[in-house]
Order: C-alpha cells, then structure tokens, then sequence
C-alpha cells in the first residue's frame, strides 16, 4: 500500500525532543496572538454592521483566495502573492494532515495507518511538491522584485530579506530531506517516488552517495528544516511585517466597519460640553479597527507608490503614517502591564506637515491589499488639529472664515453667486416659490462654490444650463440661498462648520421641497448623495455626467458637431473612486463625434489626483512639487506621437479644471483643458 513513514531515520529520543521543541513553539506562538488580541482590544469599541455574518465571511474568503486586491492593480505582485500564499497554504495544510494521520490515527488510535495511504497519499505527494515548488518560485519572484528590479515602493531593511529566505531555506531544505530519504530507501519504498517529483528529481541527483551518507544528510538537514519551520511558527506574530498572514484576513472581515472615505459624523457641541476630545489626540482615540488596521499593514508600499503627495515629493507617506502609528501604540499600549502615559500623536510620533499634504484623493484606500484605511487616520488627526488644538495651516483662516461667514471657502460676497448665470434665462427657485407656491422643477441644479465664484469654472454651469435648456428639463437654482455644502471644512478637520453648512442647505432644500439634485462639482456630488443622509438630508443626487449620459441614451441630446480632436479623461477622485463613476464619462467622450480618446498611464481606480481635495486647492504648494504639475506631465506623456488634432484634458470637476489649467499654464503645456459638459454643449446642434 501506498504510503511512507512519518519519522523516518528519526529516532524515538529525537522524536520527542521535536515534539518538546514544537510545544514551545506553539506557546511562543500563541502569547504573540495573545498579546496583539490584547492590544486592538483597547481600542475604542466600533459598532458592528448589520451586514450577513456569512456574506462579510465569504467576501472576506474570496477576496483573499483570489488575491483580488493585489492582482487588481499590479498582476506582476498578485502572482508573485498567490504563488506564495497558496504554496504556503497548501503546504501548512499537508503538516496538519501528517499531523492528524501520525498522532490521532497511529499514536492515539494505534492503527498502523489512517487515511493516508493508497491514492490519497499518492495524490497529496503530486499537490504537496508541486505547490512546494511554485512557492520557491514565489519567493525567488519576490526578491528579484525587491533586490533585483528595485521596485521604488519597496523597502530594503534586513528583514526584507531574512524573511524570504528564511521560508526559502525551509522550502529548499524539505525538498533536499525528501530527496535524500528517496534516494535512501529507493529499494524498499512502497509508491513509484516519482509522485513526489521534485523529491525524485533530487534523489536521482544523489543516489550515487552511500546509504549512510544519505542517512546522516538527512538527519542533519532534517533537523534544520524541522528548527527553522517552528522558529518561523513562534516568530510569525512578533514580526509585523509578517503577521498580515494572520490578521489580514480579519481585516478583510471588518472592512465595512466604515465606510471608505467617508467620515463619520460628530457630535461637536456635545463633545464639547461633556469636555471630551474630538479626532485622534493620542493613542487611546483608536478605534479598535484602527488598531487592527495597524497590525494588518504588510509594509507593501503600494499606497506610498500611488500617493500623489509623496510622488510630488512631499513628506508624507500613507505607509509611513500607518508605521509610526503603529510604533507608538506598540511603545504606549504594551501586552502587560499597564498603557504607558500617552503622547499627543501630532508632534511626537506624525509631524503636522505630513497631514497637511494630503489631498484625501484616496488612492492609497484603493489599492491598500488589505483594506487598511490611512486617509481615515490623516482626516481624524485633523479633526483634533482643528476643532481641539486649533492649529492648521495659515491658508485655511480665511477658507473658514469664508465658509462661516458668507457660506462659501472663497469668501465672496453672497451676491456673486448670480454672476456666473448673466444672460442666460436660469430659473431661481425662490422667484419660482414667489410666482407659484410649491415650485415645478425636476431638478434643483446645485453650482456649487467653484463653479459660481471661478471665471473658467463658471463656464461649466453656463453648458450645464444649455444641454438643461436644449433636453427641456425643468430646474432651477437656488441662487444667493445656495452655500457652501460643507466638503472643504469636513475635509480640512473643521466638522461644526460643515455640519452648520450642511443642515442648513438641508433646510433650503426642504423648503422647496426638493427631491432630485444636480451637481457640477464631485465633492459636492459625494457629500450631498452620501453625507447628508446622515444629517437627514436624503435626495437622489446625480451628477452632471450621469444626466447626460442618460440624456444622450433617451434620445434627448443629438451631438452633431464634429469636434476633431484627441482627447484624455482625467477621474476626479470624488467622482471616480470615492463614488466608482469611470465608465460614465468616457461612454459621453466615445459619444462625441470626431474624438478620438486615449487614456493616461494613471486613469480610473489609478487615476492621479489634481492636487485640490482636502483643502489643498487653498495651499501654496512649492514650486517643482505641485501636484497638479505632475497631472499635466502625465497627460503630456500620453499625447506623446498624437500630432496633427486638437487636444483636450478632458474633466468633469470644477476643481481639476482649476488645477489642471494653472498646471497646462506653467508647464506650458501643448493641449486645453475642458470639462465633459463644454464639449457635450459644444457638440450640440
Ligand atoms: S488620500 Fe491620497 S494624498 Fe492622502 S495619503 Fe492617501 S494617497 Fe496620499
Ligand atoms: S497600508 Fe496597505 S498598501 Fe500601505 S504599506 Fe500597509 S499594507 Fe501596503
């Protein structure tokens, strides 16, 4: 019968020294578990979603067993993981089924043999050294990728290194003590070896040694193998970098805890009075997600490659942020013992610049392979920042005042908000409320600050306006009522302003009793559609690309003019990943006739942030590490052998459009810019 001794050439003494050695490390192992449980359970405790136990289980499984966050932004990564992670799966499963098959079946049981025997055995053999084999080729994949190709997102410390080798040497060594034990018992073994093929390729190599050479090689390397397999098992918890094999998965588990990108509201005034501390002040303000969160990170640096703040050459990195995070907790919240005295984050383990460089794009959200969330942390910091140390940035005095005073971060005087409609005919809601009480419009067409204030931005409404006017829909506007949604101050940290702004606008809209909204300008499209419902403001909000796309399907826009020219879309980060419009907008430019689009390298969940989200559109950015610089080298790099047309950024956000035309402006860039609602309107007969 098919099947092959578990202890071979391992005498009963060395036997149950290895089961001593294996007790100790399991213990060691599981005070490393114990002491991280511990840990995240300090934190603050989070509601559970009422999401399916089973649905939240099996996204969670399948997530991880496809290894669909890694591959679904770097295939090169996502093989390289899936060949280790399921080599190193496969691998652990095949310990415990020797494990149950030797202890429960032959020493419990005393049967001479369990189940593993005959075709099963035959069959573990092929898979064990086959998924064996592709996670050396895993690992070897891995370090070409960080010594070899010095992948800039990679980091290259000492134990960059040792842990890959290290699982090589255990990988390499179990092959070697398979070969050598075939080559050994070549006469008496009870299976064609050539099942365990990579054994057997080994065996053929030394089976011209002596048996008791073989033996003691064997031995040795047995041994070697067998120490550094458990040093790895009692390591894997103290090592951060590695422990994602362990709390990954629970992260994957928890990752609607919170929504992404989208904050949670506050009770600013109670706070307050109950002289409680708002945002993240010190360590003891985590959440216990966050907490997780901080131990799942596999330091892989995606988020750091994809962070348009660090690419521009700033201070901060999405990476960075979670790692000194995580040093300070380990240093204040220690497995025993009571929490050491608690320091204020901001200053001691995150300085302040690296906060405020953040453009909230959310890039590093997307592409973080288990879901860890930096852009949370960075806007909870923030919030203490503000609301509680009142220290931010000089440019932002004046966006608050704005907002607070006159309702808008530009601080232009109320009556301004006409300007950008003088001679269209543009329907007020109040003039319509006066005329006709209870008002007929479709929709309340929301402007926004940007595109009533920015001389180039208003020309967007003024297109909205005419594809509105040309597909007789009926709107209206609110005018000198309309204010500020809120999103700069939320953003920045300054949430009592945005929760004034916002419930006020919802009591305007309520007025008139307003049921579909549309907006110019993603960030206020996020806010109303998914912040307001949380303050009671519940509306179906679209944006303007998604009316004319609908628009143009029902037949109610014919673009006819030809509009020759090449044309690249850049996502705004509020509409594209924050709100997943990709396909919109480019479904309308395909629709345009003589335009041909082409795509930058960055684009939809990759896209590159303008450099405006999170306040930053009121910063002073140094020159030579502007974001929105960066954007428009990126897009000129796409145009790149495109002679001959015309050529448009094309943008569906008021605050790219800023951006993106001081960007073409001082790089001197070949090509305009203009938003999807100009060329639509363009294109109009
Ligand atoms: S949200 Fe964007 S700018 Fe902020 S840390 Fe993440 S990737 Fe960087
Ligand atoms: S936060 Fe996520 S993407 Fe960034 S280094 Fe950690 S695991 Fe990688």
């Amino acid at each position: 019968m098919a099947t092959r001794e578990v202890f071979w050439n391992i005498s009963p003494l060395g036997e149950l020294i290895f089961y001593l050695i294996a007790l100790v490390a399991i213990a060691i192992f599981a005070y490393g578990i114990y002491c991280h449980v511990r840990r995240i359970l300090m934190g603050k405790r989070v509601a559970f979603t009422v999401r399916p136990l089973w649905a939240k289980l099996s996204t969670a499984i399948a997530s991880i067993a496809a290894n669909r966050t890694i591959a679904r932004h770097d295939i090169s990564a996502g093989v390289m993981h899936f060949l280790i992670m399921w080599g190193f799966v496969v691998l652990f499963i095949g310990t415990v089924i020797v494990t149950i098959e030797y202890d429960l079946f032959q020493k419990i049981l005393g049967r001479e043999h369990g189940f593993w025997v005959g075709s099963f055995f035959l069959g573990y053999e092929v898979i064990l050294d086959t998924l064996g084999v592709l996670f050396l080729i895993g690992l070897v994949w891995a370090l070409v990728r960080r010594y070899g190709l010095k992948l800039p997102q990679l980091t290259w410390k000492p134990l960059d290194l040792a842990l890959p080798l290290w699982l090589l040497v255990i990988g390499a060594t179990g092959f070697v003590v398979e070969g050598l034990r075939l080559a050994a018992t070549a006469s008496e073994l009870s299976y064609d070896p050539r099942w365990s093929w990579a054994g057997f390729l080994i065996s053929r190599w030394v089976g011209g040694l002596p048996v008791e050479t073989l033996r003691t090689a064997h031995l040795v390397l047995w041994w070697v193998h067998g120490f550094l397999a458990l040093g790895w098992i009692a390591y894997l918890p103290y090592a951060p970098k590695v422990m994602h094999i362990l709390s990954a998965g629970v992260n994957l588990f928890f990752q609607e805890l919170r929504p992404r990108g989208r904050l949670e509201v506050l009770d600013v005034e109670g706070a307050f009075e109950r002289n409680e501390v708002l945002g993240f002040q010190t360590i003891k303000d985590l959440t216990r997600k966050d907490l997780l969160d901080l131990a799942s990170c596999t330091e892989c640096g995606r988020c750091e490659a994809n962070c348009p703040a660090h690419l521009s050459g700033k201070i901060l990195s999405p990476r960075e942020i979670i790692l000194e995070l995580r040093d300070h907790v380990n240093e204040e919240l220690p497995a025993f013992g009571k929490p050491k005295e608690h320091k204020q984050i901001i200053g001691y383990s995150i300085k302040p610049e690296e906060i405020w460089a953040c453009t909230t794009c959310m890039a590093c959200v997307e592409v973080c392979p288990v879901y860890i969330d930096p852009l949370n942390k960075i806007l909870e910091l923030r919030r203490n920042e503000v609301m509680i140390q009142d220290k931010y940035p000089a440019g932002f005095t004046d966006v608050f005042k704005g907002m607070d005073g006159r309702g808008n971060p530009w601080d232009m005087p109320t009556s301004e908000r006409l300007a950008w409609m003088k001679g269209l005919d543009v329907p007020i809601a109040s003039a319509l409320a006066a005329a006709n009480p209870g008002p007929d419009f479709e929709y309340l067409f929301f402007v926004g600050c940007a595109a009533s204030f920015d001389p180039r931005a208003q020309k967007i409404a003024r297109s909205v306006v005419k594809i509105l006017q040309h597909a007789q829909i009926k709107f209206a506007v609110l005018g000198e009522e309309e204010g500020c949604t809120g999103d700069p101050a939320r953003r920045i940290g300054h949430e009592y302003i945005f929760q004034i702004l916002a419930k006020q606008n919802i009591e305007i809209f309520n007025n008139y009793n307003v049921k579909k909204i549309l907006t110019i300008c993603p960030h206020c499209f996020n806010t109303l559609k998914n912040e307001y419902p949380a303050l009671g403001g519940h509306y179906e909000v679209v944006h303007h690309t998604q009316l004319i796309e609908q628009l143009l399907r029902e037949g109610r826009l014919k673009l006819t003019k030809e509009i020759p020219a090449t044309i690249t879309y850049h996502d705004s980060c509020y509409l594209g990943r924050y709100n997943r419009i990709f396909d919109v907008p480019r479904n309308i430019l395909k629709k345009l006739p003589g335009v041909k689009l082409i795509e930058m390298e960055r684009h939809r969940e990759r896209g590159m942030c303008c450099g405006a989200g999170g306040g930053l559109m009121w910063l002073e950015e140094e020159p030579g590490k502007r974001v929105n610089e960066l954007r428009v080298k990126q897009a000129q790099e796409a145009f790149v052998g495109t002679n001959g047309r015309a050529k448009f950024v094309a943008s569906a956000c008021p605050f790219c459009m800023i951006m993106l035309e001081d960007g073409i402006k001082s790089k001197n860039a070949e090509f305009e810019n203009k938003d999807i609602a100009e060329l639509v309107a363009e294109a109009l007969d």
